[in-house]
């Protein structure tokens, strides 16, 4: 490619969900747009080694599960046996089937998109090192930082012999399947992992530093997901990973502290699963903005301290998630386009978790104890549905899950969710609408939901609010 000589509306450094929404909304406005990425398409991490992979595979381990129960529904037959290679081939194919239609969406006549990495030269102009060797020079009016972020790794001797997570899900990942993975972090890339690989015949144990997995997470949430998962898993919690060796050719060995004794776990492999971190390009010092914690700093309009710069997504550090990070892109891109005017915001506390285990769990809002801490107790309601009298769980035999909602009875607006159980991560997008339109309750309860479903818990739970 010569140099882009001329100045162009907007440069986005990275076509992750923080990135390409912004991106392709700005073009089809008719900015002149140039949208870079190592991965030379759209997705981030995402799509190349983070959600929809995982989730590729999560997929083949419910499947089995659903199948190792398959009495219970009168059915018979065998187990089906677990053949990793294919299960990473359907993984490849899906990622493979996202791109090629991402690669259409790039097709627009003012979006330039560049396999790359970019460099910040000054505040105005970054270096663009294409994947072809070359270098050209960009300058730039506006621009969307959308860098996204990384694993993270303890800072502990031989923490180099260590997978993460993009290691077991990047396309064409041909790592073979541990028998025996030690997984260092209870988040939720830990439980997840654990979750799904010992459904497919791995035998997992996962050292947590702190006493219980999903730090951060609603106590019952996360107590149901820690009982449940112990079951399936060895859960070590108060655990502090001190050392990863290599005593053997294969094979890896943590030493970990707990209770003031050493211990020992010889592995196939150990899965470091201790967070993420931003990412920044090059150059980044020339923009002037100051990080907090790592992070870059952004308000409710996804601006930095720059006016020229935005910074939507998981390089914020506010919530690493991709939708998260898509509708940050939209709000930095609709006010980039009415010239730094606050035209839209984000509304950081509609934004739904999800944690993809067995079960499943998913949140939005503030949990009871939030509420009651930021409004007093007479001004908060919770109501709980129970998965043992739904139609659906009892079909399937899950009846072990519930969902909580969390009122304000001042406004009957609906202040927070949590749900464990079947379908958690699908029943959630009801609850994060109604936070964000701020719905009254009756909203809730008087809408007819499908039968039998589970998302008719939610309207029961709304109608325990307002009887
Ligand atoms: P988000 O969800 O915030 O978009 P992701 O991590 O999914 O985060 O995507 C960020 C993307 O930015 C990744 O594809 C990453 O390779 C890319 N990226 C990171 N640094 C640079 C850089 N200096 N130049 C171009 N792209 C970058």
């Amino acid at each position: 490619m010569s140099d882009v000589n001329d100045v162009v509306d907007c440069l986005v450094i990275g076509a992750g969900g923080a990135g390409y929404p912004g991106a392709i909304f700005l073009a089809k406005a008719g900015w002149r747009v140039v949208m870079i990425d190592p991965f030379g398409n759209l997705g981030g991490n995402c799509l190349a080694e983070g959600c929809v992979p995982s989730k590729a595979v999560r997929e083949a381990a419910n499947v089995r599960m659903l199948a190792m129960r398959q009495d219970f529904f009168g059915l018979r037959g065998v187990t089906p046996e677990v053949d990793w290679q294919q299960i990473l081939a359907h993984k490849d194919r899906v990622q493979h089937t996202r791109y090629a239609q991402h690669t259409d969406e790039t097709a627009l006549p003012n979006l330039t998109m560049l396999k790359g990495e970019a460099e910040l030269l000054d505040e105005s102009t970054a270096a663009l090192h294409l994947a072809d060797g070359s270098t050209s020079t960009c300058r730039f009016r506006h621009l969307l930082l959308a860098t996204g972020s990384r694993p993270v790794r303890l800072p502990i001797p031989g923490a180099e012999w260590a997978i993460t997570s993009h290691d077991l899900f990047r396309m064409g990942a041909n790592l073979p399947k541990p028998e025996v993975l030690a997984i260092i972090g209870g988040g939720y890339i830990g439980v997840e992992t654990a979750s799904m690989l010992q459904a497919l015949g791995t035998r997992c144990t996962i050292l947590e530093h702190g006493p219980r997995v999903l730090s951060g997470f609603d106590d019952e949430l996360a107590d149901m997901l820690q009982t449940r998962l112990a079951q399936r898993v060895q859960i070590e919690t108060s655990a502090q990973v001190m050392e990863i060796s290599r005593p053997a050719a294969t094979g890896v060995r943590v030493h970990y502290r707990k209770n003031g004794e050493d211990a020992w776990l010889d592995a196939d492999a150990v899965l470091m699963a201790t967070g993420r971190a931003p990412v920044l390009p090059r150059g980044f010092a020339c923009l002037g903005i100051e990080l907090v914690r790592g992070a870059v700093p952004v308000d409710e309009t996804l601006r930095t301290s720059h006016p020229r710069v935005w910074a939507p997504g998981d390089v914020n550090g506010r919530s690493m998630l991709f939708h998260s990070a898509v509708r940050q892109s939209q709000v930095a891109a609709h006010n980039m386009l009415a010239g730094g005017q606050v035209v839209d915001r984000m509304n950081f506390s509609s934004v739904p978790m999800t944690v993809f285990t067995d079960p499943e769990l998913a949140h939005v809002g503030l949990t009871a104890a939030q509420a009651i801490a930021q409004f007093g107790e007479a001004a908060v309601a919770v109501t709980r549905y129970d998965y043992a009298h739904d139609s659906r769980a009892q079909i399937y035999g899950l009846t072990d899950g519930f969902i909580k909602l969390v009122f304000d009875r001042r406004t009957r607006r609906l202040l927070g969710c949590q749900i464990a159980g079947m379908d958690a991560a699908q029943l959630i997008a009801v609850p994060a609408m109604a936070i964000e339109a701020g719905l009254d309750a009756s909203v809730l309860a008087n809408t007819a939901f499908p039968h039998p479903m589970l998302s008719e818990g939610l309207c029961r739970a709304a109608r325990q609010f307002l009887a």
